[in-house]
């Protein structure tokens, strides 16, 4: 983290003045309650625009893109300062290799993370996907089980390629809460979440439309089909969760290790060996003695004798 150079966000020029005036609005909101950084972790499976996110909200090119290749196989976190703010922003490699989960590579995710405190999970997933599968599960199963369930009341699913439009002349919002619907119900089976766990609230959905042929309103903001300027409205959706009155999570060696093997079971180990000797040792050396006293000496043993006996 030392060597970590921490730029001024120039790419916050790079959006309209709507934009731009949105954006600082929230970060001075951010500012007033004393939140002076926030990290950002990037996750999903490969190729679904995780990477073009992390680019989209810094208004820069700072993360590979790949359309074909699978994604480099380490997490990257971009650093940003504006007006005493940071946004450190982490991308992380796809979860998914070959129909499993890459164990490798959220192994190179915890290690990165160590020692650093998650503000927001971007869970990253395209809208024009239909089906949700077993796949998805496993992969929020896998976050679930590096972070903790806490992590999900720090999250929100991000869905890309949002300018599309729905297929068989479904509204775009009723196929914008379908799959939103299906993607959460996912979530809450793979990280197995219960009501109270999520203290009363529900994951927050933000559409993303990463394609620079994203349609743009009269201010030139890049706008969803549904008129809604998406950068502004990722930004504060983030916002959102990070005043929704839950706890970033901190990664430390304990949850990335999970409790340490040595430890587990300790406390036990005087009353198993006791009970070894009461049950076990005990009744053996009984038993042992008593066979000794009910033999009868073989003869070989009684010649033994009498030879030593002998005096030549
Ligand atoms: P990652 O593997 O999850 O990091 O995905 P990338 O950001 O590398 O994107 C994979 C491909 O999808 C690239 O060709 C991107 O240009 C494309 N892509 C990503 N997001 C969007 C989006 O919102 N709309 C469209 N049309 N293409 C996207
Ligand atoms: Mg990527």
């Amino acid at each position: 983290m030392a060597s970590q150079v921490i730029r001024e966000w120039m790419g916050i020029q790079q959006f309209p003045p709507a934009t731009q005036t949105k954006l600082l609005e929230l970060l001075g909101k951010l500012k007033q309650e004393n939140v002076n950084t926030l990290t950002i972790l990037v996750m999903g499976k490969g190729g679904v625009g995780k990477s073009s996110t992390v680019n989209s909200i810094i208004g820069e090119k700072v993360v590979p893109v790949s359309t074909f290749q699978s994604e480099g196989p380490r997490p990257m976190m971009v650093s940003r300062t504006r007006a005493g703010f940071t946004l450190n922003i982490i991308d992380t490699p796809g979860l998914i290799e070959g129909g499993y989960v890459n164990d490798q590579a959220l192994e190179l995710i915890k290690r990165f993370l160590l020692n650093k405190t998650i503000d927001v999970l971007l869970y990253v997933d395209r809208l024009d996907a239909y089906r949700v599968d077993n796949l998805d599960k496993q992969v929020v199963k896998a976050i679930t089980d590096t972070f903790g369930k806490e992590i999900w009341n720090r999250a929100l699913v991000v869905l890309t390629h949002a300018q599309l439009s729905p297929p068989d002349g479904l509204n775009y919002d009723v196929f914008f809460s379908k799959r939103s619907e299906a993607l959460l119900k996912v979530v809450c089976l793979g990280a197995r979440l219960k009501k109270h766990d999520m203290q009363g609230s529900t994951i927050p959905v933000a559409l993303v439309e990463n394609s620079g042929r994203c349609n743009k309103n009269e201010s030139d903001e890049k706008v969803l089909p549904n008129g809604t300027a998406w950068i502004p409205n990722l930004v504060k959706t983030i916002t959102e969760v990070v005043f929704n009155g839950s706890k970033a999570v901190y990664v430390d060696k304990k949850l990335i290790e999970g409790p340490n093997p040595d430890e587990k079971g300790k406390i036990f180990i005087p009353f198993i060996l006791a009970l070894q000797y009461l049950l076990v040792v005990k009744p053996m050396v009984r038993a042992i003695k008593s066979d000794i006293a009910k033999e009868s000496r073989p003869a070989w043993e009684l010649r033994d004798t009498n030879v030593a006996g002998r005096k030549f």
